[in-house]
C-alpha cells in the first residue's frame, strides 16, 4: 500500500458519510455492548476522527471495529482493543505521565491524550512518526511528545511514568520498562508470540509486580532496532 505523505488540509474525506454522527454512534454502541463502560473512553471513541488516521482508500471502513493496514507492515489497532487498553490504564486512577510504545498512526495516542496530562510516545518507524506528528498538529493535540526510538529501551529521560501502554507485543515485558514505571504505576501490554498473545496489566507495588490477565489479543510484534 502506498503511504500518504501529505497532511489533511482540505481533505475531501471530511464531511462525507463515514464521518457522520450515526456511524460513530454505532461503533460506540457496539463497544458498550462488548463491555466498555468508562464514559470518558466512549466519548473519546466518539470524538476522535479515526478516518483521518487511515489511508484514504480505507476511510469508509474507519468506524468498523477492525484493525486496518497503515503501511510499513503495521496496523491501526481495532477500536475495541484501544478502548479496552485505555480503560484498563485509567481504572481507579488518572495517570499524569504516560509512556506509549508504538505510536503507529497515532490513533491510540489521540484517544488517550485528553484523558492524561502528558504522553511520551516512542515509535521505531520514522515515516509513521512524521505522519502521526502532522495529525496531532492538525487535531491540536499538544500534550504528546514523540520520539524516534526503540521501545525496548523505553524513554529514560522522562521516567518514572505513572502508566505505560504498549501497542506492540514483546515475548516478555522488557526490564527497562518495568524500571521506568513509578511506584504504584501500571503497564498494559500484549505479551507473547503471534497467535498466543495475552493482554496483561502489571502493577508495581513496592518491589512486587502484580499481574492481571485481561484476555487474548492479536498485535504486531515488538521488534528491535530503528527503521
Ligand atoms: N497505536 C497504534 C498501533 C500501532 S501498531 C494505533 O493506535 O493504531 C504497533 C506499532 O509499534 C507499529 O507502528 C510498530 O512500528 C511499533 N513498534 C514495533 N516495535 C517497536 C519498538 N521496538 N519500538 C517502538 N515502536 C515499535
Amino acid at each position: 500500500m502506498v503511504a500518504r505523505a501529505t497532511g489533511m488540509k482540505g481533505d475531501s474525506r471530511v464531511g462525507i458519510g463515514m464521518t457522520s454522527a450515526r456511524t460513530r454512534e454505532r461503533l460506540v454502541q457496539r463497544l458498550r455492548e462488548q463491555g466498555i463502560s468508562n464514559p470518558l473512553v466512549l466519548e473519546q471513541i466518539r470524538n476522535v476522527p479515526r478516518h483521518l488516521f487511515v489511508d484514504e482508500a480505507l476511510a469508509t471502513r474507519a468506524y468498523e471495529d477492525t484493525a486496518l493496514p497503515i503501511g510499513y507492515g503495521q496496523t491501526i489497532s481495532q477500536p475495541y482493543v484501544v478502548a479496552r487498553m485505555t480503560e484498563a490504564l485509567l481504572e481507579n486512577a488518572t495517570p499524569g505521565k504516560v509512556l506509549e510504545i508504538g505510536t503507529g498512526c497515532g490513533y491510540q495516542t489521540a484517544v488517550l491524550a485528553p484523558l492524561v496530562r502528558f504522553i511520551y510516545s516512542v515509535e521505531r518507524i520514522n515515516a509513521l512518526l512524521d505522519r502521526a506528528r502532522a495529525r496531532f498538529k492538525e487535531l491540536r493535540i499538544s500534550n504528546v511528545h514523540l520520539r524516534h526510538g526503540d521501545g525496548f529501551q523505553g524513554w529514560p529521560m522522562y521516567a518514572p511514568y505513572d502508566a505505560i501502554l504498549m501497542a506492540a507485543a514483546p515475548l516478555t515485558v522488557p526490564r527497562a520498562l518495568i524500571d521506568q514505571l513509578a511506584p504504584g504505576g501500571r503497564l498494559v501490554a500484549p505479551v507473547g508470540p503471534e497467535g498466543r498473545q495475552q493482554l496483561v496489566r502489571i502493577t508495581k507495588r513496592g518491589d512486587e509486580l502484580h499481574t492481571e490477565n485481561l484476555g487474548a489479543v492479536s498485535f504486531v510484534p515488538l521488534v528491535q532496532g530503528l527503521s
